[in-house]
């Protein structure tokens, strides 16, 4: 810990892979032997050009998507998307199908129902504090799209597999999981994913969506609330965030040069989460509050036996170096956020400092 860095278990904006940062740092002040930084170029050079292509690229390659999708980056964060989604993709006179598994999913929704349009709650899993990702749903046949949120940051449940729609489009937020693991995009209309959690710093947001889904884009939207603005420039309508993209493509260089691709990452992800759950299930202290089979990969929620213990253990954490340990404010508890970023080093100083707590306290 020379560099004076803590162990980083923030929930997002979170952790970036310190090869990311220390090229930040190294190119800030000449981007590209422009003699300028990367904030200070315009978004119309060929440099910057290089930037967002490259993202592009990277995203492809990592994802394995092909021709039939456009990668675009918007503002806004996640949240604008759960309005353009159902503003762009859900016309009037027809139903989206919505799955439930927490606040971000609630929020969704609303939005929806906030433009007067018409959706399904085809499954929740609300009846038992969203502890669980539903199983076997049944989609209404006729639904223009089926809406789930890959991993729900902060009840710290995440989908396993995603569920067969039977070619309806699936829409899914993966803000807190994209690039966390490989999976096929075949059954996905559009995949939206707020940068600040595993792809970069905050103020953009990626966008993956078929092609064909451009087609319901209604005439009447305003321009920067439809996605074919965005596709039919490369993200270049207007002033894009340029300093966020480009550290989203070194992120996205990183993960393809460094960690090796999706599967090498996942495989890496599942162990450090196997190895934070194991610890906690060998204990009686640590109490994870999802479901076995629904535990998320990248937020791992827990309980202590008591508020005040949570408390002590926050702030004594932080004062021994593990930063971010906090639960949600909406639900209380504790939640260590492991991210790409976050390495199999600090989860296992991690679980040095919990066996230590435990034993103090328990
Ligand atoms: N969806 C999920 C799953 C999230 O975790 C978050 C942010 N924590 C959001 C959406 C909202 O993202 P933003 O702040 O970028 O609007």
């Amino acid at each position: 810990m020379s560099t004076g860095r803590i162990y980083n278990f923030n929930a997002g904006p979170a952790a970036l892979p310190l090869p990311v940062l220390e090229k930040i740092q190294s190119e800030l002040l000449d981007f590209g032997g422009s003699g300028m930084s990367i904030m200070e170029i315009s978004h119309r050079s060929a440099l910057f050009e290089g930037v967002i292509n490259d993202a592009i690229s990277r995203c492809r390659r990592l994802l394995h998507v092909g021709d039939a999708y456009e990668i675009l980056f918007l503002q806004g964060g996640a949240s604008t998307q759960f309005a353009m989604i159902p503003m762009n993709l859900l016309p009037r006179g027809r139903s989206a199908d919505y799955v439930n598994t927490g606040a971000w999913a609630t929020k969704a929704i609303r939005e929806v129902r906030i433009q007067g349009k018409t959706l399904t709650i085809a499954a929740s899993s609300e009846d038992r504090n969203f502890a669980y990702i539903p199983q076997n749903i049944r989609f209404s046949p006729d639904a223009a799209y089926v809406h789930i949120t890959s991993n729900n940051t902060i009840k710290g449940t995440q989908w396993a597999g995603f569920p067969d729609t039977g070619g309806i489009p699936l829409i899914a937020d993966m803000s807190s999981d994209i690039m966390s693991r490989p999976f096929d995009i075949s059954p996905f209309g559009l995949v939206y994913a707020g940068a600040q959690k595993n792809i970069g710093p905050a103020g953009v947001c990626m966008v993956i969506i078929r092609k064909d889904m451009l087609e319901r884009v209604p005439e009447e939207l305003p321009t920067m609330l439809r996605y074919t603005t965005y596709a039919e420039k490369n993200s270049l309508y207007n002033t894009p965030p340029s300093m966020a993209i480009y550290a989203v493509g070194l992120v996205l260089e990183w993960l393809e040069d460094t960690i090796g691709g999706l599967d090498a990452m996942a495989e890496l992800n599942e162990k450090k989460a196997g190895t934070l759950y194991a610890a906690m299930d060998a204990s009686d202290f640590y109490r994870p509050t999802a479901d076995m089979d629904s535990r998320s990969r990248m937020n791992v929620t827990f309980r202590l036996p008591s508020e005040e213990l949570e408390d002590r253990f926050v702030a004594e954490a932080l004062a021994h170096g593990f930063g971010g340990l906090k639960g949600h404010r909406s639900v209380g508890g504790c939640r260590a956020s492991i991210y790409n970023a976050t390495g199999m080093d600090a989860v296992t100083a991690l679980t040095e400092f919990m066996a230590e707590f435990e034993q103090k306290n328990g």
